[in-house]
């Protein structure tokens, strides 16, 4: 047995490193709260080799003064907090000193400061833990850390981070966080030498949302703003067209502080159910204005998840905020003025076709010959399911589910929801792909969109959890794979019985498929093989919950009836009252609507009654 020894300080570094510093995603994380800690108003980030070779964070802050500057890489030195006690307020995101030291224990580099009130910068240079230079430097105002070789000396932590590619996805994740929780900051972000990232810094978060994912998403969110109530809560949350298959679309943050929260996160969603069907996940960006005292931020050491206590008042305080602007928003897109033209294939028990529309021809044969001709994939799938219109909602709905709720289906529900208390009442067909309809409004309902929501909750309750069942096939089907194809089926064996495939070898590039998904309808085969194509697309990070709802959707659309399809009013009615069922009746499963609508005082207006 050896004798006990204190360790020295570069060995207490290193071991203080592994929890600062996990990975290169934590040292941009703390070089950049450090910027942002010293007021900067611009910070550029640069990354090589998926931030193992170069990190390099230059910011234009309040910089250090040359005394200062080598103390900054002392363990728990820091310029944020004096005493035990002001731990209790801390209003910067760093104060516990370790991020610097830390970092320079396992990397090269240096440190290029200089102070507003100084004409000369200081620079520090590091490589394993030991200051190697410190000089006076010519510097612009502000701070400049390069990273170089990190975890050189820590072989069994490199070791353990993934492919470079997969590090950078990290490093980008961490900055649109930062990003998003700082609007008040320009950012602009490279990586191996493209630009990833630049943000306006104008304070507006959907400017910095729009950066990063783009206008048209941006323009899906609603912006919301609670202040003069504790919390504060301000952002932008994501209308459900543009929900997601995971839940790393949500960013919250506390006070500016970047924060990864299940509670938050619950509050959310449960704001958002019966809007989203299940295995989709709203995009908000959400900030919350606390008094720094009831936010402990001092729980974890690596910080790159810090965690925050959410109490109830908060999540509760979440939960209706959100619920609230999403009542606020109409969630039916409504006509365009001028759309309405072109006539009615008008059903029996109606009035006739309005005069002189386009479709006015094909009115008696619509009925008739394409009726017959066409006998309506989904009538032939209803009959097959028709335990239909029953659902109930799901658990853990908030004590605060809000009673009396309106919506075009389900009236004056009071938390029973859904059970079919359909109606909209179809008047016929147009263009063989819209179905006319009257309710308090006039609707048209995209007959291939709605067919797509009703059959893909149909099959997402069809789905276990985790697994789909399968149905065994009376007699398997052999398939041939080319080449590529069989490499996919091979590695992807396990998830497509996750899926409900079961298949078996049968010699050669043959297989035989013996189950099926329950929810399939029809040849198996022709599907199977959908399914192949996509897990051959789709990268190995797309997570086996994003898989599994593209084949859903992939299922509902295959089986949908299709534009151009005649649909007679009983197969009208039927498909009307089977998406009045739907827990989210508004939109496909892609996002696009089922349904648009003209109000009655639109039309007066429009025929200047008004
Ligand atoms: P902490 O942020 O917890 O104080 P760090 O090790 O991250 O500890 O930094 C140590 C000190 O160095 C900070 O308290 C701050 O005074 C100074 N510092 C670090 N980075 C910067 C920067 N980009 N601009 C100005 N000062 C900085
Ligand atoms: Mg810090």
């Amino acid at each position: 047995m050896s004798r006990i020894i204190v360790l020295d300080e570069l060995t207490a570094n290193r071991i203080a490193a592994g929890e600062v510093i996990e990975r290169p995603a934590s040292v941009v994380k703390e070089l950049v709260e450090n910027s942002l800690d010293a007021g900067s108003t611009h910070i550029d980030i640069e990354v090589a080799g998926g931030g193992l070779k170069l990190i390099q964070v230059t910011d234009d802050g309040t910089g250090i003064s040359r005394e200062d500057a080598a103390l900054a890489f002392e363990r728990h030195a820091t310029s944020k907090i004096r005493e035990a006690t002001d731990l209790d307020s801390v209003g910067t995101f760093g104060f516990r000193g370790e991020a610097l030291p830390s970092i320079a224990s396992v990397a090269r580099g240096e440190l290029v400061t200089r102070p507003g009130d100084k004409l000369e910068g200081a620079m520090v240079a590091f490589s394993g833990g030991r200051l190697t230079e410190l000089q006076d430097a010519g510097a612009p105002v502000g701070t400049r850390v390069v990273v170089r070789d990190l975890f050189f000396n820590t072989p069994a932590r490199l070791k353990y981070l993934k492919s470079q590619a997969a590090e950078t996805t990290q490093i980008v994740d961490v900055v649109y966080r930062l990003a998003l929780a700082n609007p008040g900051v320009s950012f602009r972000m490279t990586a191996e030498g493209r630009l990833i990232l630049t943000t306006m810094g104008n304070n507006r978060v959907e400017d910095a949302l729009a950066a990063i994912f783009g206008q048209e998403l941006a323009r899906e969110t609603i912006r919301m703003d609670v202040s003069g109530s504790s919390p504060g809560i301000h952002g932008l949350i994501g209308k459900p067209e543009i929900a997601r298959a995971g839940r790393q679309y949500q960013f919250f943050s506390v006070n500016g502080r970047v924060v990864k929260n299940r509670a938050l996160g619950q509050a959310v969603e449960a704001a958002y159910r019966t809007l989203l069907p299940r295995h989709r996940y709203p995009f908000v960006v959400l900030d919350l204005t606390l008094p720094p005292a009831v936010v402990d931020v001092n729980v974890h050491p690596a910080k790159l998840e810090v965690r925050f206590q959410a109490d109830r008042a908060v999540t509760d305080a979440v939960y209706a905020a959100v619920r609230r602007a999403l009542k606020e928003v109409e969630l039916i897109p409504r006509f365009d003025a001028g759309v309405v033209t072109g006539g009615i294939n008008a059903g029996p028990g109606q009035a006739g076709p309005l005069p002189g529309g386009p479709m006015a021809d094909e009115q008696e044969t619509g009925e008739t010959e394409h009726g017959r001709a066409n006998p309506g994939t989904f009538l032939r799938e209803a009959v097959m399911f028709p335990e239909y219109a029953v659902r109930s909602s799901g658990p853990g709905e908030p004590a605060a589910a809000d009673s009396g709720s309106r919506g075009l289906f389900g009236a004056e529900t009071d938390g029973e929801s859904s059970e079919a208390s359909f109606h909209l009442v179809p008047l016929g067909q147009v263009f063989r792909t819209y179905i006319v309809a009257e309710a308090d409004q006039l609707y048209l309902v995209d007959q291939h969109a709605a067919h797509e929501r009703i059959l893909y909750e149909d099959i997402l309750s069809r789905s276990g959890s985790t697994e789909v069942p399968s149905q065994e096939v009376l007699i398997p089907e052999e398939i041939t794979v080319s080449f590529r194809e069989r490499e996919t089926l091979v590695n992807n064996i396990v998830t497509l019985r996750d899926l409900g495939f079961v298949v078996e070898e049968f010699g050669g590039n043959s297989f035989l498929l013996r189950a099926v998904p329950v929810y399939l309808i029809g040849e198996g085969v022709p599907f199977f093989r959908e399914v192949l194509d996509l897990l051959e697309e789709e990268s190995r990070g797309t997570s086996p919950a994003e898989i599994r709802d593209k084949v859903f959707q992939m299922a509902a659309c295959r089986s949908a009836i299709k534009a151009g399809d005649t649909l007679r009013m009983p197969e009208m009615v039927q498909l009307l009252a089977r998406l009045a069922a739907c827990d989210n009746p508004y939109t496909c499963p892609h996002g696009r609507p089922t349904l648009v609508s003209l109000g009655r005082d639109e039309l007066a207006r429009r025929f200047k009654r008004l």
